[in-house]
């Protein structure tokens, strides 16, 4: 064999897995879509579409992939170090709900059982409280203060070093095995990639540690076949079959290993495991595809008519505010400059169907002319504009499928499908846009379409007792197949309610430590 585990994509869950098991002493793997982007290569502002989008149709080979399905778009990374390239940093712990329900919540008591893999992946992260508020935190601030939520507010968790801005240390997480570190300076470039060294993506921490230990990455090759060797269930290894993403003569090749880890994120693992259940992998459990989670999210940006505010300062997403037991609204932000996305918004409308919404943006304008004038044309777009991230607790979920060309699309499984007008949402929306003096807009989809954003989709492959109720058990070891496992976004088996990457990075090191050293029993 040619190596002990292949891992298959680079986020959150394959760079725990990749660190992890090079520690265990296991020859590891590591295959990424995407490409390798150190601090200069990134964008300078999200104008530069070929290196912040990834459409290869396009020859984009960017951090960040827009998927749009009938009933979500969805925004994901790529890249070596996969959605931490692209994240907006913020790393909260889920509230009780998420550990007490879904398809998981009998197998164990995932609260206590989580705990100390929570702190493992906090201090391996670098997570620190946000230390500096900006015009954009200061406004959600006095909205809570105003909507007599002041103690819900607070400073966001976020994986960014913040020394003396612009200074660059030696390593100050890993007791000098890990790469230096620079200040950050609050530019809001996180979410087209930090240029300044002083955002802890995966590269800085798990995957720098896993290479030093001699796990193998490479970039630009995706896997697109996994096979048995042998015996039907893998007890005797893998083919796993692999391609370059990146050349229009696409480069195949075979390798072979005793272990696979599927870290694909949502929308890898499940495009791969799909096809794979028709022919290569039959005996992936029936549930694959279902209990998918958007985590109720709705994207909504506010722009401020105010031309001394300059919301594009601050890190990607500086605070937060708990609106109610079930509902998390965060600020995000672009740095000055990234003006792109006003392209794609259009002024928010809400109503039942297309025709309302179109003749409300259209009323909306015209009452405003000037106003929108400003936002569009006169003033920076991401100076000037927030994007409110509205995350919900409470649940409905969608179902993954294969069509008859091979692409995917969704349907609604359970609850009401996800939509972009959820009341609390537009309450808070215009809570923020007096506080501030602005009007929002929103992603022409979510107000032609009717569909929602999400920056987190989860599920597809969650835990249960057994293969009719699950597709991996409560060790994320998939059911029907020996030393394989899926380890990513896919596992998450109920709502968190707010972003994910932490619980990601806590579950696979949860998995990650009940691996027995080097093939031991
Ligand atoms: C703009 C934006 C902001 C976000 N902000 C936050 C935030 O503040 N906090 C938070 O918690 N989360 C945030 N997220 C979400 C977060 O990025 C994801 O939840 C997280 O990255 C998912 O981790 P994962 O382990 O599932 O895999 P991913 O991080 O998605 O990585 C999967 C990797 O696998 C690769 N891959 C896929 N298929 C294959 C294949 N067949 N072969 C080889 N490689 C493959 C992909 O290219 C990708 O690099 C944000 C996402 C976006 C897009
Ligand atoms: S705010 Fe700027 S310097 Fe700080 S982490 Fe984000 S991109 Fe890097």
């Amino acid at each position: 064999m040619d190596y002990d585990y292949i891992i298959v994509g680079s986020g959150f869950g394959g760079s725990v897995s990749a660190l992890r098991l090079s520690q265990k002493g296991y020859k590891v793997l590591v295959v990424e879509k995407g490409k390798w982007y150190h601090a200069n290569d990134f964008a300078k502002s999200n104008w530069n579409l070929r290196k912040w989008l990834w459409i290869p149709f396009f020859r984009l080979f960017g951090i960040m992939k827009i998927t749009i399905f009938r009933h979500v778009a969805i925004l994901s990374g790529a890249g070596v170090g996969g959605g931490s390239l692209v994240y907006a940093n913020t790393l909260p712990i889920p509230k009780k709900a998420f550990f007490d329900s879904g398809s998981w919540k009998d197998l164990a008591d995932w609260e206590q059982e989580l705990q100390p893999h929570y702190q493992m992946a906090l201090k391996m992260l670098g997570a620190t409280k946000n230390p500096k508020l900006f015009d954009g935190d200061v406004g959600l601030k006095e909205m809570a203060t105003r909507l007599g939520a002041e103690d819900r507010f607070e400073a966001t968790n976020v994986a960014v070093y913040f020394g003396e801005e612009n200074v660059t240390v030696k390593d100050p997480y890993f007791g000098g095995e890990g790469p230096d570190r620079t200040g950050c300076n609050f530019c809001g470039a996180c979410m087209t990639g930090c240029r300044n060294n002083s955002k802890n993506t995966l590269d800085k921490n798990y995957l720098h540690l896993a290479q030093k230990n001699g796990v193998e990455i490479i970039a630009e090759n995706e896997v697109y076949d996994v096979r048995p060797v042998d015996a039907k269930d893998g007890a005797s290894g893998y083919e796993v079959f692999i391609r370059s993403s990146t050349q229009l003569f696409k480069k195949k090749k075979k390798i072979t290993t005793k272990g696979i880890v599927f870290s694909g994120g949502v929308l890898g693992t499940m495009k791969l495991l799909l096809k794979l259940k028709l022919k290569s992998l039959p005996n992936i459990s029936d549930r694959l595809g279902r209990d998918i989670r958007t985590n109720n999210e709705t994207l909504i940006s506010v722009s401020t008519l105010d031309k001394d505010k300059n919301l594009s300062k601050g890190v990607a997403i500086g605070s937060i505010l708990h609106a109610d037991e079930n509902s998390h609204l965060e600020i995000c932000r672009y740095a000055e400059g990234s003006n792109f996305w006003k392209l794609l918004h259009l002024p928010y409308a809400t109503g039942n169907n297309v025709l309302a919404r179109l003749a409300r943006i259209f009323i909306n304008a015209l009452k405003s002319p000037l106003e929108y004038f400003k936002i569009y044309v006169l003033n920076g777009w991401a100076k000037s504009t927030v994007v409110l991230l509205f995350m919900q607790t409470l649940d409905s979920t969608l179902q993954f499928k294969r069509n008859l060309f091979g692409r995917m699309y969704s349907i609604v499984s359970t609850g009401a499908k996800p939509s972009p007008f959820i009341p609390e949402s537009i309450q808070l929306t215009e809570a923020y846009g007096k506080t501030i003096n602005g009007k929002p807009t929103s992603f022409f989809l979510e107000t032609i379409a009717g569909i929602p954003s999400t920056a987190h989709i989860l599920g597809g492959a969650v835990m249960g007792k057994d293969e009719t109720e699950g597709v991996i058990d409560k060790y994320n070891r998939v059911f029907g197949y020996q030393n394989m496992y899926i380890i990513d976004g896919s596992m998450i088996s109920a709502n968190p309610g707010v972003n994910p990457s932490l619980s990601i990075t806590a579950i696979g090191e949860l998995a990650m430590s009940r691996i027995k050293e080097n093939w031991k029993e």
